[in-house]
């Protein structure tokens, strides 16, 4: 049985995890540029599936979809795909796969088929999957998120409880890296509950890996406040960033609450304070047009917007509802002009990076020592 997957950039980790999960029960996953026999998978996110379903409706071979929309939307995406994947793929596709070769119908736990469903029996335990095989892919060392930020599906794909890969298995994927980097939705939270942190349990993993890491930078990304002495020495130290990514996402307290982002507007100034005692460059992303953001809102986010300039730069996305969300069903509100002339002119001067009017660019930006 010929099982392929559909080349999608956006979805090139997953397919380095997946292939890897497959590959350990006995399945090669052939990367194709369009739907092929036997069997053709797809992960898709919730920017680029409009792009991908008539393909995958009009495709000859049997389909299977995963990734954040079909997990979000499953109903919509078995209206036009055989089989879909709700949540976690590592142990759910090799087993549909395993299903359909012995001539299954492929109703197994975690699969949409038709309109027959049932919620997944398993949460994966990263250790028991191999982070990458021959197609290389960042190592991800945290799963799940305590948070619930009401634009984000992390928690509502992976849960609440936080799961960590050990520190045997992360050295021995990042030594088959030269520079390695790392996915975690915060990547101070690793070997704690995600709210405290344990930074024994950081520093025994930046130690153990020998060759170059960047760490608290993309994919791994932190949160404003676990920025503090202890974090930036610790990268100091043993990483080969100069810079740090985290989310401040609004300059307004009221939003940051409504948003449930579980930090203040005073935990992002604090951790831009640290920053120079380290020489590090901060890039702090930003979401411009939040729903419920008012004028004054919007004008106090410009205001910590120029605050990050002084010193680093800003990634400002314009806010798009996910799907899966809490804040699914409400529109971005509109920018005001001194927003849209703020970005322009800060851009003008590489200070600032993304969207703020086309959201689907947040989606290709790429470090320059990305994975194919
Ligand atoms: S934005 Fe980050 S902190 Fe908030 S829920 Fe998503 S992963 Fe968690």
């Amino acid at each position: 049985m010929q099982v392929n997957w559909r080349h999608i950039h956006a979805a090139r980790n997953s397919y380095a995890v997946l292939a890897a999960a497959c590959e350990k029960e006995g399945f090669a996953l052939n990367r194709v540029d369009g739907p092929d026999d036997d069997i053709t998978c797809y992960s898709l996110n919730s920017l680029n599936a409009a792009q991908y379903q008539d393909e995958i409706a009009s495709a000859g071979c049997l389909t299977i979809v995963g990734g954040p929309h079909a997990t979000a939307l499953p109903t919509e995406v078995a209206a036009y795909a055989d089989y879909v994947i709700v949540g976690e793929g590592e142990f759910t596709l090799p087993r549909l796969l395993a299903d359909i070769q012995k001539g299954g119908g492929g109703k197994i736990p975690g699969v949409m088929k038709g309109g027959w469903y049932q919620p997944a029996d398993t949460g994966v335990r990263l250790d028991a999957y191999p982070a990458f095989s021959e197609i290389k892919g960042y190592v991800e060392i945290s799963r799940g998120c305590p948070f619930s930020c009401g634009y984000c599906q992390t928690p509502r794909i992976f849960g609440h409880c936080m799961r960590h890969r050990s520190v045997d298995e992360i050295v021995r994927y990042t030594s088959r890296h030269k520079e390695a980097r790392f996915v975690s939705p915060n990547a101070f939270a690793y070997g704690s509950d995600g709210i405290h942190p344990r930074w024994d349990k950081v520093e025994a993993l930046l130690k153990a890996c020998k060759n170059q890491i960047f760490f608290g930078t993309f994919p791994s990304e932190v949160r404003p406040e676990s920025i503090c002495k202890e974090s930036l020495a610790l990268v100091h130290r043993y990483c080969a960033n100069t810079k740090l990514h985290f989310g401040a996402q609004s300059g307004s307290d009221a939003v940051l609450k409504k948003l449930g982002r579980g930090h203040s507007v005073a935990d992002v100034l604090a951790a831009l304070d640290l920053f120079s005692d380290f020489s590090f460059e901060p890039v702090v992303d930003f979401i411009v047009g939040l729903p419920f953001e008012t004028d004054d809102d919007q004008r106090q986010s410009l205001d910590l917007i120029r605050a990050v300039a002084r010193t680093g730069t800003i990634h400002v996305h314009r806010f798009i509802p996910l799907p899966g969300t809490p804040l699914a069903n409400l529109p971005a509100r509109s920018l005001l002009p001194e927003t849209e002339k703020l970005c322009g002119s800060l851009a003008l001067t590489g200070k600032v990076t993304g969207s703020w009017n086309d959201p689907e660019i947040r989606f290709f930006r790429r470090p320059s020592n990305d994975i194919p």
